[in-house]
């Protein structure tokens, strides 16, 4: 990934760059410098976004078991909130390397953040970034701040675990079966297990690099995203049986959403990850361009997924509401009752619309 405007060699410390570049050259020295450089005793923490998913977990702890690989002894992954790895995630490779945030070293000599767009997705965390250390961010979101001391950020990678691939092999790592089930893991969540725009002849050629390490893609499927217990499956019929459609909304594009409170979470015995698979049966709605989620996580408060097929922007909604995300999936957390959260996504929508109304 040669730039024409790069500084090969040079470790400067660079600013964000601009949306939709890649990281230049000088950027990818600065980062292999900032692992290369380390003090054998020196402590690396590694942080991913809030509620993490399949990218934000499988590229850290896939780029974590390549540290190790290194030699790097004094070595924590982690992320805000509650220590709980969501189920589909619990035969991970690397989940040795996890700690609870409130055990992440205070004051360590590198921080590397994964799959987070901006510095509230490490919530109690981002206080790491302050400290004396360095900050190397990896990450493919367009809204990206920068907010690292080298920014490895690649809007036009389909997942974060294609820029920890390209990190590693250019530390000379080379790819073993667990860094290998953990980079698929974050690959196969952020296409959709291929299926999304962002599936590239790259993503594919990974793939192959991944699966050429003898992982069984069939297993991680199935764990990851085919497994859910029986009250996770009676709990998402009383969910999509409450769905609402829009046929005007968004243009005439039409909206789809529903919701899934806490209470529905008790009745069914279920934790609030099992929610996260939820969109997918909704956005497969037809009628409906732009589709929504919305889950409460305390009382008055929403964590709220959005999906388009291509009409509307969704990052536009959901950044205008105090998140983030891509054209086509993003999200924000919501305030209020349902209906307010919802009322809120509708006047967002004819501002977002990437296409003439459908009216
Ligand atoms: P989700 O619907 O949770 O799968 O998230 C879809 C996309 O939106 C992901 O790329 C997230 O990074 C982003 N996203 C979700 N929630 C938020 C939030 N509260 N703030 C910023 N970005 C978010
Ligand atoms: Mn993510
Ligand atoms: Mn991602």
């Amino acid at each position: 990934m040669t730039d024409a405007a790069s500084q090969p060699g040079s470790a400067v410390v660079t600013a964000a760059p601009p949306a939709d570049a890649g990281p230049t050259e000088a950027d990818w020295t600065a980062a292999v410098a900032a692992v290369r450089q380390l003090p054998a005793d020196a402590r690396v923490l590694l942080i991913c976004h809030v509620n993490p998913d399949g990218d934000a977990l499988g590229s850290m702890l896939g780029f974590g078991l390549g540290l190790r690989r290194l030699g790097v002894r004094r070595l924590q992954a982690t992320f805000p909130g509650p220590p709980e790895v969501p189920e589909p995630f619990r035969g991970l490779p690397g989940l040795d390397l996890l700690v609870p945030a409130t055990e992440a070293y205070p004051d360590p000599e590198l921080v590397v953040c994964f799959d987070a767009a901006s510095e509230s997705r490490l919530g109690e965390l981002a206080d790491r970034l302050t400290g004396a250390g360095a900050a190397v961010v990896l990450d493919h979101h367009a809204s990206n701040t920068g907010f690292g001391d080298v920014n490895l950020v690649d809007p036009r990678a389909a997942a974060t675990s294609v820029v920890a691939e390209e990190l590693l092999a250019r530390l000379d790592v080379p790819l073993d079966a667990g860094i290998a089930e953990c980079l698929y893991v974050a690959l196969t969540t952020d296409t959709g297990s291929f299926r999304f725009e962002a599936t590239t002849p790259a993503v594919h050629q990974m793939a192959a690099r991944l699966l050429a390490t003898g992982i069984r893609p069939g297993d991680i499927s199935r764990r990851v995203f085919d497994t859910r217990p029986f009250g996770a499956v009676r709990l998402f019929g009383e969910v999509l049986g409450r769905a609402r459609l829009e046929p005007a909304a968004a243009g005439g594009h039409g909206l789809v959403w529903t919701y899934a409170t806490q209470d529905d979470l008790a009745r069914h015995d279920q934790r609030p990850y099992v929610l996260e698979a939820l969109i997918d049966s909704v956005r497969c709605t037809a009628e409906a361009d732009v589709s929504c989620v919305v889950k409460q996580t305390t009382t008055g408060e929403w964590a709220v997924s959005l999906r388009s097929k291509g009409a509307v922007d969704v990052s536009r909604v959901a950044v205008a509401l105090g998140g983030g995300g891509h054209r086509f999936a993003a999200g924000f957390t919501g305030r209020g009752t349902v209906d307010e959260v919802v009322d809120g996504i509708r006047a967002e929508l004819p501002g977002a619309l990437l296409k003439p109304t459908n009216a």
